[in-house]
């Protein structure tokens, strides 16, 4: 999880040659003209590889025929991908015979017969397709699933081609100029057949009198079919990746598992073509195959089910937020550092005297900058008084512009996932509570994307449930109080009403791993209290069900590793954490039947059920 400095250094080092690669190719290659000719010229030499495939095709392998016609394919049986396939590995390489696991793609759907696309995908396609000539919208597909072979091809021919022109240029810095359009074989999404690339392999054209009303219709109605638009546009949440493709749809209820059981895989790196020598010194996962648009990242259709969100996904992601901490952003070591120049603490005082005033005409963002450095400063008077008083002052006077809440928002992610810099103890606890105030302005009026709002859920669970540092009140050093302050980031998502039941299932898991971590002290600064209130809200509103409380106060009243509480206790380690799932279940049964609203007759009996099992 946590990534060293080195790792950190290594990372400013690839960005560097990032910078770098991408300063070469505005000079010496015409991007879209570029992508335009070797996807056209990758099309047809698809064909002239299939002919060869089928040549070399065994011939003990009976192949059934490919089906052309849409009826055809809708009557074959289904398999489900990737769980399905007997060998995942293959799969999401794309080192697999079409013939076998996919469909063919309907020849009037596509500028040429013989491409296959999987099952589900195909069909909503066919759907949307359907939708969208409706509204007088013509969607062509270009290219569908892509085999290792291919994407090899395409590799290999853009490869040759900068080994030539560029003389002395390294393998790294070849292989991310490719990768600004191209993936690398093997981590292509082309690869899972859930792709389409529609209409046009040119950006502009989606500008044009023509291609202008099919990119709009898409982007207003793709979603209703579970398509999205992977490599979006930078300015939508998307930090990392391949530059924007406005051609590329991706079907989600699937692509969204073959993303999950990739990271999941966590198979060799990709090999096996030109230039993979540069494989290790490039992010491919992180960066690449991860750096989608975020709202992408989840299948919004199957929110109900908690399921459908994969932990290893979110772990990534709340990963790569750590990786990407610039040096620069990284929280100070030394807080005495946040009053910036012409500043004194004394001008700070009277800067909160008189109401935290931002000068006009200026904005909130060089005020909410300095007072997030100041989040960390070891002083409880800068740090709780200034810094959190003062960003709270201004988000709730409605100071500040959604840009400037999306910057402040993304620092403080940096700074809540940055698990190496910390020393002190302060800069994480005091994150999180900033961020609940973030959360608070989103859910008053909603500004974040889903996929921004589920980054911002994961990495608020993660740090709940997984956080050991329990300090709560010290006198002289003031507050810490991590737990509490998780738990108000959780509970100020609990109550917007942009999340659903699958966004709920994470909150309740974090809240229910934290108030029973076997590592916790005993609680003692209204920690319970504060975990408590996200879980009746939750409850109130519907997004969990009786049978999930059930289960998650089952979980809780097991006294695993050991058989019995008395078990557990006669070692003396599982005292805290009774007394903390008691004084939970007290305050859960204690709130739930004073309250008249919402039907909260589920907590009662869990938390009757806790207090009859735990001694
Ligand atoms: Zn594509």
């Amino acid at each position: 999880m946590a990534s060293s400095l080195f790792q950190k250094l290594a990372l400013t080092a690839a960005f560097m040659v990032l910078s770098h690669a991408a300063h070469v190719t505005a000079e010496e290659v015409p991007d879209v003209e570029e992508v335009g000719q070797s996807e056209e010229v990758a099309a047809v030499e698809e064909e002239a590889l299939r002919s060869e495939a089928a040549q070399e095709g065994d011939e003990d392998t009976v192949r059934e025929p490919v089906m052309a016609s849409a009826s055809a394919w809708m009557d074959r049986p289904k398999l489900r991908l990737p769980e399905d396939y007997p060998d995942r590995t293959r799969i999401l390489r794309g080192d697999v015979d079409p013939y076998e696991v996919f469909w063919e793609v309907p020849e009037s759907w596509a500028v040429r017969g013989g491409m296959y696309a999987e099952h589900d995908t195909l069909e909503a396609y066919g759907r949307m397709r359907e939708a969208a000539a409706r509204d007088g919208v013509h969607l062509v597909i270009l290219s569908a699933f892509r085999s290792f072979r291919h994407q090899r091809f395409i590799w290999e021919s853009k490869w040759q081609d900068r080994h030539e022109r560029l003389p002395g240029v390294s393998a790294r810095d070849i292989a991310l100029n490719i990768m600004r359009y191209s993936a690398m074989p093997g981590t292509s999404r082309h690869h899972w057949g859930t792709e389409v690339d529609l209409n046009a392999f040119n950006n502009a054209y989606f500008d044009t009198p023509e291609g202008k009303p099919v990119y709009d219709w898409l982007k207003a109605h793709a979603a209703e079919y579970g398509f999205c638009e992977v490599y979006s546009a930078r300015a939508s949440g998307r930090k990392l990746g391949y530059e924007p493709e406005r051609w590329h749809w991706s079907y989600i209820p699937t692509a969204s598992r073959y993303l999950a059981a990739y990271v999941e895989a966590d198979e060799a790196a990709p090999h096996g073509f030109a230039g993979d020598e540069a494989v290790p010194d490039i992010e491919w996962l992180s960066e690449f195959v991860l750096g989608i648009n975020p709202d992408c990242l989840w299948d919004a259709s199957q929110a109900g089910d908690g399921r459908s969100l994969p932990a290893p996904l979110i772990l990534s992601m709340v990963d790569e937020l750590a990786e990407h901490a610039a040096p620069d952003e990284q929280p100070l070591l030394d807080g005495g550092q946040c009053i910036p120049e012409g500043w004194t603490h004394e001008i700070l005082l009277r800067w909160k005297e008189s109401g935290f005033p931002l000068s006009d005409g200026e904005g909130s963002a060089g005020y909410l900058s300095m007072l997030e450095h100041c989040l960390a400063d070891p002083n409880p008077d800068i740090r709780d008084g200034i810094a959190y008083e003062g960003i709270t002052d201004i988000l709730r006077s409605d100071r500040a512009q959604e840009a400037e809440l999306r910057e402040l928002k993304q620092r403080l992610l940096t700074r809540l996932v940055n698990t190496e810099n910390d020393p002190l103890g302060f800069s994480r606890p005091f994150a999180a509570l900033a961020l609940a105030e973030v959360a608070r302005t989103d859910r008053i009026e909603s500004w974040m994307s889903q996929g921004e709002r589920r980054t911002l859920l994961a990495a608020g669970a993660d740090y709940t449930a997984n956080l050991r540092d329990y300090r709560g009140f010290i006198e002289g050093e003031g507050w810490r109080h991590g737990v509490a302050h998780g738990a108000d980031l959780l509970m100020q998502l609990s109550l917007n009403p942009e999340i659903g039941e699958g966004e709920a299932f994470m909150i309740a898991k974090a809240v229910f791993d934290a108030i029973g971590a076997e590592e916790a002290p005993v609680f003692s600064f209204e920690e319970p209290e504060r975990l408590a209130r996200p879980i009746l809200f939750l409850v109130q509103r519907g997004l969990l069900t009786e049978e999930q409380i059930a289960i998650w106060m089952e979980v809780l009243a097991n006294p695993a590793p050991h058989d019995t509480w008395q078990d557990a206790l006669a070692d003396g380690e599982a005292d805290a954490r009774r007394k903390n799932i008691r004084a939970f279940a007290s305050i859960l049964l204690e709130t739930a039947e004073g309250r008249e609203e919402g039907d909260l007759d589920a907590v009662i009996t869990g938390a009757e059920h806790l207090l009859s099992r735990v001694p």
